[in-house]
């Protein structure tokens, strides 16, 4: 592809592109279907001295009003079995495939490992960007190797797992932001399935005499379902907040202060907290700050009650950070990306 084929959608509204349904527009826009078109969109954006912005499904950002620049929607699809040995598959996925149909499709195929992370919004290619997690999983646990389109060099490289820095909710993609334009993901997943089921509300499919990844997904789904509210009724960008990880120095004067505080020791010896508890033990599940509000169903989770914009869901979450710091001395930070 050449830079004269790409479609550049002037005033391009991206208020139905996100899920916390931000009024918001960029001065152009383009969707793009072929890793072709990523280099030649990069090369359009240096000669017209545009900046230019990657989005997937919308789930984790809170977009401004306006962007003077090209926003670029990753759009191209494919799913492929790539390997089929008796002691795992490798799947591969385009980065704009629905990361939640790219679990089911898996899932359909007998194949467990991913099952767990059933249900979250998004993109393929935004997956291991925060190596999302969710029910005792992560990306980052069945990652085989993936292909970015490397905007520094303008080149395709191929990420191996020991190349990608993985940690909780953070990559190596998330650390130089904009450089790397994911546009395929390979998993590896293990046979035969293990179903991991540490997770409360799951624990009790281990007695099913007969338990599939298809059980299991659905649970998940379940759980879900039961607990966040869905971003099509109350926009929201899911967990707004990441569990904070702290020190021991930290986390000793707060469990004498509240013993009965969620905490989880992790293998660097510091403890992770509960975000959401912090904010609910703040008084503020249900709190309403002028178009958003926290929800009333999950204090993790910031919404839009209508017509926010970025400013009052930045607004919103200084006022929590503030809050959550003044009572418990621990710093929260934002999970979504600001752009
Ligand atoms: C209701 C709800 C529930 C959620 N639950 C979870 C959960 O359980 N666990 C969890 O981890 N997350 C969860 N999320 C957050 C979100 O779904 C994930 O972070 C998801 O991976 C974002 O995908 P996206 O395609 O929407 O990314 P976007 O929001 O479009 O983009 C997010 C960031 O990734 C970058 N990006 C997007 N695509 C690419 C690409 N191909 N290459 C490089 N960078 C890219 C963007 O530039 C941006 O900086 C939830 C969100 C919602 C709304």
């Amino acid at each position: 592809m050449t830079e004269t084929e790409l479609t550049l959608i002037p005033d391009f509204d991206l208020s139905g592109r996100n899920t916390l349904a931000l009024k918001a527009a960029s001065r152009f826009g383009v969707v793009l279907e072929t890793t072709e078109s990523i280099a030649a969109l990069f090369a359009l954006a240096e000669a017209r001295g545009l900046p230019l912005r990657i989005l997937g499904g919308g789930s984790n950002v809170v977009l401004a009003p306006e962007f003077d620049g090209i926003t670029a929607i990753i759009a191209s699809k494919g799913k492929f079995l790539v390997e089929n040995t008796d002691g795992h598959v490798v799947v591969e996925a385009a980065a704009g495939e629905v990361w939640h149909d790219f679990v089911g499709w898996t899932v359909a195929q007998g194949f467990g490992g991913i099952e767990n992370l059933a249900g979250i919004p998004g993109t393929v290619g935004a997956a291991p960007v925060q190596n999302i997690g969710a029910y005792g999983a992560e990306v980052a646990d069945v990652f085989e190797s993936l292909v970015a389109f490397d905007t520094k060099t303008r080149s395709l490289r191929t990420f191996a797992l020991d190349e990608c820095a993985f940690a909780y909710r953070d990559s190596v993609f998330k650390h130089e932001p904009g450089r790397y334009v994911v546009v395929s993901l390979r998993l590896r997943l293990k046979k035969p399935w293990t179903p991991n089921l540490r997770f409360a509300g799951l624990s009790e499919l281990a007695d099913l005499p007969r338990l599939d990844p298809k059980a299991v997904m659905e649970r998940v789904v379940a759980i879900r379902n039961s607990k966040l509210p869905d971003w099509r009724v109350t926009p929201n960008a899911g967990s707004f907040f990441q569990n904070p990880i702290v020190s021991l120095e930290e986390v000793t004067p707060l469990l004498a202060r509240f013993p009965n505080a969620p905490n989880f020791s992790q293998a660097d010896g510091r403890t992770k907290l509960s975000a959401g508890w912090l904010i609910e033990q703040s008084g503020l599940k249900g709190f309403r700050l002028g178009k958003a509000g926290v929800s009333d169903r999950h204090a993790l989770v910031v919404i839009n009650l209508g017509g926010a914009a970025a400013e009052d869901i930045a607004a919103l979450a200084a006022h929590i950070k503030a809050t959550v710091m003044e009572r418990f001395g621990i710093a929260l930070h934002e999970e979504p990306v600001f752009t």
